[in-house]
C-alpha cells in the first residue's frame, strides 16, 4: 500500500466518471441531483464511511453511506455545485490509511432522502480483494494512552478509525465490528457515545473498545 504511483492513481481518478446535468439553465443549477458513487480499494477498516458522512454534511448532501462486499457505496442528494466539491474532496481529502483505486458514479432518480446515514452493510456475491494489515497505534491514540485522565489511560487495546487491528482480526468482508473477533465485546454506554458521534475520532469506529468494556490483559 505504498504510496507510488499517487499521481497516475489520481490522474485515473480525474478520468473517472462524472455525470452531471449539461443543462445549464437556472432550473438545473437550482434543483437537487442524486448520484450514486462506487468507490473500491483500501476503504474499509480506514474511517471512510465517517469520512464520507462529514464530507456529506459539509457539502449539504443527503443520502447514505454503507459498506459493500466489495468496497463502499454512496448515494448522495443535492446541488451538483456542492456534489463537485464533494467528490473533489472524496478524491482529496481521504483519511491516512484510504487509498481509492477505483471510483464510478452514474445519476440516479431524486429520491427525497432525508439527513445523511451510514446504513447496514450490502452483503452481495462479489468479493474484494483488499484487506487491511494491521495499523499501528496513532499519535491521537499514543495521547489517550499516556494522558491520566482519559478513559483509555493505559489501555493497551486504544485503537480508533485511523489505527489498530484490522487484518488479525477480520473473519470476512466487509469490515464491520459483528465480523471480528471484536464481536463478542459489546461497547459500554461511553464507547456507544463515542461511536455515535460524527464529530469523534472514533465515530463508526468498528474497534472501540475501553477498559470496562474491551478485550483484557494480564500479565
Ligand atoms: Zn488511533
Ligand atoms: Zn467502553
Amino acid at each position: 500500500m505504498g504510496k507510488a504511483g499517487k499521481g497516475e492513481r489520481e490522474l485515473q481518478l480525474y478520468k473517472a466518471k462524472f455525470i452531471i446535468p449539461l443543462n445549464q439553465s437556472t432550473d438545473s443549477v437550482i434543483n437537487k441531483v442524486n448520484l450514486n458513487i462506487r468507490v473500491s480499494g483500501f476503504v474499509q477498516g480506514v474511517g471512510f464511511r465517517p469520512f464520507v458522512s462529514r464530507l456529506a454534511k459539509l457539502h449539504f448532501q443527503n443520502g447514505w453511506v454503507a459498506n459493500t462486499t466489495d468496497g463502499v457505496c454512496i448515494s448522495i442528494e443535492g446541488l451538483p455545485d456542492n456534489q463537485t466539491q464533494f467528490l473533489h474532496d472524496l478524491k482529496n481529502r481521504l483519511p491516512p490509511f484510504a487509498e481509492i483505486q477505483s471510483l464510478s458514479v452514474s445519476q440516479e432518480p431524486l429520491t427525497d432522502y432525508v439527513g445523511f446515514q451510514i446504513q447496514a452493510s450490502i452483503i452481495d456475491s462479489k468479493r474484494s480483494t483488499f484487506l487491511l494489515p494491521d495499523i499501528a497505534t496513532c499519535p491521537d491514540c499514543l495521547n489517550d494512552l499516556f494522558d491520566r485522565s482519559s478513559r483509555f489511560y493505559r489501555y493497551p487495546f486504544t485503537s480508533c478509525c485511523n489505527c489498530g487491528p484490522r487484518y488479525s482480526i477480520i473473519h470476512s468482508q466487509p469490515f464491520d465490528r459483528v465480523r471480528t473477533s471484536m464481536m463478542e465485546f459489546k461497547p459500554c454506554d461511553e464507547c456507544e457515545a463515542d461511536y455515535g458521534s460524527i464529530e469523534n475520532r472514533r465515530f463508526h469506529a468498528q474497534t472501540i473498545a475501553c477498559p470496562k468494556c474491551g478485550p483484557q490483559l494480564h500479565l
